[in-house]
C-alpha cells in the first residue's frame, strides 16, 4: 500500500505491509519457504552484510513473509518497526536484550502472565539480570523501585489473568522521568482495544500466539518500536548508542535513528539469539490479523454478557471483569479502553479449590487449556496450572488464588456459553 492517505484500522489489518507478489501477482502473501536468497553479485552481498543495504540474506534474520507481518503489526500499533520472533516469551527476552547487561534490572508489574513472572523472577538471573515486582496501581511504589541500574519498566495493558487494566499513560510518565523505556505487553488487549504507543509506551511486545492469530494454531511473538526513545540521551543503553564491534564500530542509534532498536533486534538479536519466527507461522498470523477487529468486537460483547451473568449468580463469589460497573477499573476502562476491556477475566467459585476443579471438569464447550485469545472459549484453573510455580503470595498478587478460574471468552454464541457455565456450576456447587 502507498503512504498516501491514513487508512482506518479495518483496512490496515488486511493491507498494511502487503502488496501483490512482484514475481507472480499472487494476491495473498506467499509463504516464502526458503532459507537463503541469491545475491545479485559479490558487492551486493558485502553491502547487505555491512548493513549498508537492506535486503534478504538468510531466514534466521529476515524473510519476506515474516517481513509483511512485521510491517502489519508495526502499523496497527503505530510504531516505526517491528521484529517478529518464535514466541511471546522470545519477544520479551529480545525486547530486554539490547537494554540490559549484568547487574541491570527491570521494574515489572506483579500482575503478569504466569510464565512471564517465572521468566523474570528465575530465568533472567542466569544472564545477570533481575526484576523488581511492584503493584502498578501504586505509582509511588513504581517510582521508588526504579534505581540507577533499572533499564526498563514492564507491564501488561490488560493484565493476565484478572483482566485488570493498566494506566499506561501514568506508567509512561514515570519511565520518561527516569530516562528509561516503558515496555507494554499488549497481548490481551491487541492494538484494536489499546495502542500503548499513543499513551507513551516506548516498546510493545506481543504473544502473536493469542488474539493476533486468533485460532490457536501457531506460537509467535513480536516487538514493536515506537521509534521515539532517545537511546543516546544518557549512557544507560550502550548497545544502541556505542560502537558495535561486530559491525566495524557501527553505532545503531546514530546510523539508524528511530529504527535503531528494530535494526539491532534483527542484526544482533535474531542473528545471535536465533529466536526466529518461521514463514508458516507468519502466514497463519497474517490470516488471523485480517479479522482482528471483528473478532475482538465479538470477544468483548460476549465477555461483557457472560461476566454480568456470572456476577449475578449465587454460586459465584466475585468476577474481576473490568468492563463491569462494579470493577474498581471501570472508570479507567471508560477513559482509556473505549472499545472494551477485553475478554479475559477471572471469577471466584464458592467452594474454593475443589469446586474450581469440578467446574473445569464439567464444562462441555469451554476447553481446559493453557492458552488464551482463541476463537473458542477456554478456561483454566491458574493455581493448579499456569501459576503453579508461583508462591501462594505471588498467586494472590497475580490474581490467581486457588478459588479462582480464568476464562478466555471466545466468539461462539454467548447464550450457549452461559448455558454451559450454568450446568457446570450446578455440578461444581454440590
Ligand atoms: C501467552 C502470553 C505470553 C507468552 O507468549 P508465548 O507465545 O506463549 O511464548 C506472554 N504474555 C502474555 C500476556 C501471554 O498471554
Amino acid at each position: 500500500m502507498s503512504d498516501g492517505p491514513t487508512y482506518g484500522f479495518d483496512t490496515l489489518q488486511i493491507h498494511a505491509g502487503a502488496r501483490p507478489d512482484p514475481a507472480t501477482g499472487a494476491r495473498q502473501t506467499p509463504i516464502y519457504q526458503t532459507t537463503a536468497y541469491v545475491f545479485r553479485d559479490a558487492d551486493h552481498a558485502a553491502a547487505l552484510f555491512n548493513l549498508q543495504e537492506v535486503g534478504f540474506i538468510y531466514s534466521r534474520l529476515t524473510n519476506p513473509t515474516v517481513a509483511v507481518l512485521q510491517e502489519r503489526i508495526a502499523t496497527l500499533e503505530g510504531g516505526v518497526g517491528a521484529v517478529c520472533c518464535s514466541s511471546g516469551h522470545a519477544a520479551q527476552i529480545m525486547a530486554l536484550f539490547p537494554l540490559m547487561g549484568p547487574g541491570c534490572n527491570v521494574v515489572a508489574s506483579t500482575r503478569l502472565y504466569g510464565g512471564t513472572v517465572t521468566q523474570f523472577s528465575q530465568t533472567i538471573k542466569r544472564f545477570g539480570w533481575s526484576a523488581k515486582f511492584v503493584d502498578t496501581d501504586d505509582l509511588d511504589a513504581v517510582k521508588d523501585a526504579i534505581d540507577e541500574n533499572t533499564r526498563a519498566v514492564f507491564c501488561e495493558s490488560i493484565a493476565n489473568p484478572g483482566g485488570y487494566v493498566t494506566d499506561i499513560r501514568a506508567m509512561a510518565d514515570i519511565a520518561d522521568a527516569a530516562g528509561i523505556p516503558l515496555i507494554v505487553d499488549n497481548t490481551s488487549a491487541t492494538p484494536y482495544l489499546c495502542r500503548p504507543i499513543e499513551q507513551g509506551a516506548t516498546l510493545v511486545v506481543h504473544s502473536t500466539t493469542k488474539y493476533l492469530t486468533g485460532n490457536g494454531t501457531v506460537t509467535g511473538g513480536c516487538i514493536v518500536d515506537s521509534g521515539k526513545f532517545d537511546w543516546s540521551a544518557n549512557d544507560k543503553f550502550p548497545s544502541l548508542s556505542e560502537p558495535e564491534a561486530a559491525y566495524h564500530g557501527l553505532k545503531f542509534h546514530e546510523t539508524f535513528g528511530p529504527l535503531a532498536f528494530t535494526f539491532h533486534g534483527i542484526a544482533i538479536g535474531l542473528r545471535d539469539l536465533g529466536m526466529t519466527m518461521n514463514p508458516q507461522a507468519a502466514h497463519y498470523t497474517l490470516l488471523g490479523i485480517e479479522t482482528l477487529s471483528l473478532r475482538m468486537q465479538r470477544h468483548v460483547e460476549n465477555a461483557q454478557k457472560i461476566a454480568a451473568w456470572l456476577e449475578a449468580d449465587d454460586r459465584v463469589d466475585y468476577v474481576t471483569y473490568a468492563g463491569l460497573p462494579s470493577s474498581p477499573y471501570h472508570d479507567r476502562v471508560q477513559a482509556q479502553y473505549k472499545k472494551g476491556a477485553g475478554a479475559l477475566f477471572t471469577f471466584a467459585v464458592k467452594g474454593g479449590y475443589d469446586a474450581c476443579v469440578r467446574l473445569v471438569n464439567s464444562l462441555e464447550i469451554f476447553s481446559h487449556v493453557a492458552n488464551l485469545g482463541d476463537a473458542r472459549s477456554l478456561i483454566i484453573h491458574s493455581a493448579s496450572t499456569t501459576h503453579r510455580q508461583l508462591t501462594p503470595e505471588q498467586q494472590e498478587a497475580a490474581g490467581a488464588g486457588p478459588n479462582v478460574v480464568r476464562l478466555s471468552i471466545g466468539i461462539e454464541d454467548a447464550d450457549d456459553l452461559i448455558a454451559d457455565l450454568d450446568q457446570a456450576l450446578a455440578k461444581a456447587s454440590v
